[in-house]
């Protein structure tokens, strides 16, 4: 099938063409907006959403070579994401459908970051554990099919892509923080530093604590030595991004020794970050995984991934109806 895929749940704007299971094109915008408020603000997300749709939907179509009248389905976010946002992509995405007469899918974002794996090789075989981490989720997913997915931990509080930005706020590195964070942290000694971090009971999180450890520290060590974050940003910035990741994938190899498996993939936003992906290489030699990481432009978010999500629920007959609302806090 060739189909057209809509992401708007938070501040990127994107389509993307697939077809027979192949991405032809995935246009990201990612809304500028934001950077002056140092987060997203989702009314001029919403509005960012109206003025770029028509043009990146276009666009994804010529990069595609694909004419509407070739498209057998359209797909978009139904959440989890911000509900104004997911409006402007459902509701456009419903007219296109509605007007093209076709079909209509509705995909779950958090299902579609994992299903990024399955847009080129190597893919992971079945069950799989998907280490899913992003700016609102932290989470292992056991993954038994492309749409049979099982959440057996996750966070009970931050996200750990929040727990990146908001550290890099709080060292007065420019939105977004977590890229910024992960830059700084290439240069710095990770064992400069000490942060603890809530452990949680068997594959779940805490990350609310280490923000208040960073905070507190930070405010004590500048008491006296105004100019300590200056002088020691790149060694916080790496020991706090051990600890991030030390955390998580602790709770990997206890969800791996505990459940057999050894196919391990990360996936979400926080998957971009180069020390999470250079140490899962290392547990792999470590622990005799196969491990999957995504490429970068499916880390983040991409309608890329909504589309590889639809081609499966179009093979299995999985459409949304016309009365369907977006669910901002839709679960797997
Ligand atoms: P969700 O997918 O949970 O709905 P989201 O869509 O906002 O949330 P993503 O776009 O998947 O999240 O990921 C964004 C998050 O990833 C941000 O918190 C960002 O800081 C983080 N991130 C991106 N690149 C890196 C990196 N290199 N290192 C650390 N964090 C990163
Ligand atoms: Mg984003
Ligand atoms: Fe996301």
């Amino acid at each position: 099938p060739t189909i057209l895929a809509i992401e708007s749940s938070c501040d990127e704007t994107s389509a993307a063409v697939i077809r027979g299971g192949k991405v032809l094109s995935n246009i990201v915008n990612t809304q500028a907006v934001h950077e002056q408020y140092g987060g997203v603000v989702p009314e001029l997300a919403s509005r960012a959403h109206q003025q770029n749709i028509i043009p990146v939907v276009a666009q994804a179509l010529l990069q595609a070579n694909v004419n509407k009248s070739e498209l057998n389905a359209v797909a978009f976010t139904r959440g989890p994401g911000l509900l104004g946002a997911l409006l402007v992509g459902s509701s456009f995405a419903k007219s296109f459908a509605l007007g093209l007469n076709i079909p209509l899918i509705d995909v779950n974002h958090m299902q579609a970051h994992i299903l990024a794996h399955f847009i080129d090789d190597p893919k992971p075989q079945f069950p799989f554990l998907c280490l899913t981490v992003s700016g609102g989720h932290t989470q292992i997913v056991l993954v038994k099919d492309h749409l049979d997915m099982e959440v057996i931990g996750q966070t009970t509080d931050d996200a750990v892509g929040e727990a990146f930005d908001k550290t890099a706020k709080m060292l007065g590195l420019p939105y977004p923080g977590g890229p910024m964070l992960d830059k700084m942290a290439a240069q710095g000694n990770p064992k400069a530093f000490e942060f603890p971090v809530g452990n949680m009971p068997a594959y779940n999180y805490s990350f609310s604590g280490i923000k208040t450890s960073v905070l507190y520290f930070l405010r004590d060590k500048t008491k006296n030595d105004a100019a300590f974050v200056q002088e020691n940003i790149a060694d916080i910035c790496a020991s706090v991004q051990k600890t991030l990741i030390k955390t998580l994938l602790k709770k990997v190899v206890l969800a791996s020794k505990e459940l057999g498996v050894k196919e391990i993939a990360i996936a979400g936003g926080v998957s971009a970050n180069s020390g999470l992906r250079r140490t899962l290489q290392e547990y792999a030699a470590k622990y005799n995984w196969n491990v999957y990481i995504p490429a970068f432009q499916y880390c983040t978010d991409n309608a890329g991934m909504i589309a590889i999500a639809a081609h499966y629920q179009y093979l299995k007959g999985d459409f949304a109806s016309q009365y369907v609302s977006p669910e901002p806090r839709l679960k797997i």
